[in-house]
């Protein structure tokens, strides 16, 4: 018998972003999309055009995914027509795939937050799906509170899960709203469900207020359901949503989800640590050391009689191998374990190293004693594979910054408005040639790295169309000393990205080294001659 296909759903973008103190930017909005199509997701919503400029911009313009990307939306309200709502209208006309539409579902809400009539909320339902459809989108109806709708009229919470399929939406999702609901009663009652629309058009839209809404994904999914929807790292408002980020290894490698496929294959499934890091990253925040699956102590083991019996056998103490979610095993500081991993890096990057190599070794060393003073190659791809270049002597001395100097002034201007400007100067050493260059900036770093991409004689042209997107500023206290971690995301003319890291007390310093990586790393990579 072939295997069943689960669909994922991630709403990291939508759900995730109500997080509080997150804010995404149209520019992480697109990153975080484009590490989702690569890990395998079939739906990425992206958010809620019309809602803010962010949303509406990102969907003003077709995005090209793998996945299908997903506008949200509401149905249409109460006493209009679907041609006469404002706010579908923004959905219907967002550039997607699918839309994904939330209606209430729980009588109890009809009456009184939206003042109305079951059968007029029924109605809507049918109308906005069609409306929906009517645009060739695939269409998603959230059933909002289905599960304590559904415990308190289960007959009008089935009638509308009903109305919406009959409509001809692809997916009826089964929101747990309040994430209250108990995996055994998520069981039951989505078996009540597939038993008026298929279990291959339900899906479940968990909140984890208990802690459970992973166990309620998979209670529904044994029900019958057929999308799980999720954000990654369990973003979402109060307690979050249902973590695709334990979900993904979960279906992936238990033995209990082994009549079911996904969408993410073994070789994406190695990038859930990247991801899950590269996303806490973004958002500036630690990642959780004890995440299951992807958490840096998630294959960690002290001394002791478990680390001696897992140096015999791992599977002694793992339910899952760490390599196969892309973490690493840690059992004290293995000399061998460690180079292991930097020879799998290498690979990775391209770069072609003997395993004996001397300075495999040294490489090693240092990278353990950069990360020990806070550096993080693990989320400073460029920054790794410049320092191992250059460890490996095939970098170029392209040129040398010999002085730089930075100010930064508050002053009157000519209106008389006190304003606070920064300028740098940069001297460089390009061959035999002595370059200066001076630039304003809005911003100290800002005016450094203008004046330092102003003027790199001979190799000016291959640095052209670099681009800074993304500068990300953490301080650390390594001991009693705060020292400043800066994180620089840079892209090119072919859409490349990649990102660099600085470490200093100084976060000027701190910055200046991540540009110099980003600066160098686009030299190697454009060819430039030494
Ligand atoms: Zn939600």
């Amino acid at each position: 018998m072939g295997k069943q296909r689960l669909y994922l759903f991630d709403t990291t973008l939508r759900d995730g972003a109500q997080t509080s103190g997150v804010d995404f930017t149209l520019a992480d909005k697109l990153a975080i999309a484009g590490m989702l199509d690569e890990l395998g997701i079939d739906y990425i919503e992206g958010g809620y055009p019309g809602a803010n400029p962010t949303d509406t911009e990102l969907f003003g313009t077709p995005r090209k995914f793998n996945a299908t990307f997903t506008a949200f939306g509401m149905t249409r309200r109460p006493g209009r027509s679907a041609s006469n709502d404002p706010g579908l209208a923004a959905v219907l006309e967002a550039k997607t795939d699918a839309i994904c539409l939330v209606a209430k579902t729980w009588d109890y809400h009809v009456r009184i937050a939206l003042e109305t009539t079951k059968e007029e909320n029924l109605a809507s339902i049918r109308d906005s799906v069609r409306a929906a459809q009517a645009r060739r989108r695939e269409v998603l109806l959230d059933c909002e509170h289905f599960f304590d709708g559904y415990k308190s009229n289960p007959k009008y919470a089935l009638a509308c899960a009903k109305a919406a399929h009959d409509a001809g939406a692809r997916w009826v999702v089964l929101c747990d709203t309040n994430g209250g609901t108990l995996p055994n009663e998520v069981e039951k009652i989505v078996g009540e469900v597939v038993k008026v629309v298929p279990g291959d058009h339900i899906g479940i839209h968990a909140h984890n207020d208990t802690e459970q809404a992973v166990a309620n994904s998979f209670a529904a999914v044994h029900a019958g359901a057929r999308q799980i929807q999720g954000t990654l790292n369990g973003l979402g408002e109060r307690c979050g949503n249902a973590n695709l980020v334990s979900i993904i290894p979960t279906l992936k490698l238990k033995p209990e989800f082994a009549g079911f496929e996904i969408g993410v294959s073994d070789a994406q499934l190695k990038k859930l640590v990247h991801v899950s890091h590269a996303l806490d990253e973004r958002l500036n925040r630690a990642s959780n050391r004890h995440a299951p699956y992807v958490g840096e102590s998630a294959f960690a083991t002290k001394a002791g009689i478990h680390a001696s019996a897992i140096m015999k056998d791992p599977a002694t103490y793992e339910h899952v191998t760490p390599e196969s979610v892309g973490n690493k095993r840690k059992v004290l500081v293995s000399e061998q374990a460690g180079k292991s991993n930097i020879l799998a890096e290498l690979e990775r990057i391209g770069i072609k190293a003997d395993k004996d190599d001397p300075r495999i070794a040294r490489l090693l060393e240092v990278v353990k004693e950069r990360e020990a003073i806070g550096y993080a190659y693990e989320a400073a791809d460029a920054s790794f594979e410049m320092l191992a270049r250059r460890m490996l002597g095939t970098v170029p001395n392209y040129f040398d910054v010999t002085q730089f100097d930075v100010n930064v002034e508050q002053r009157n201007n000519a209106k008389g408005e006190r304003v606070t400007v920064s300028m740098a100067v940069v001297k460089v050493k390009v061959g035999d040639e002595n370059l200066i260059s001076a630039a304003e900036g809005n911003g100290p770093v800002n005016a450094l790295d203008q004046a330092l991409r102003k003027d790199l004689g001979k190799y000016q042209k291959y640095i052209e169309g670099l681009k800074l997107t993304d500068y990300r500023v953490r301080i650390l206290n390594a001991g009693t000393e705060a020292v400043t971690r800066v994180l620089i995301e840079s892209e090119d003319e072919t859409s490349d990205h990649w990102t660099t890291i600085g470490v200093s007390s100084n976060i000027i310093d701190a910055s200046f080294q991540a540009l110099m990586d980003s600066i160098v790393y686009k030299l190697v990579k454009s060819g430039a001659p030494a």
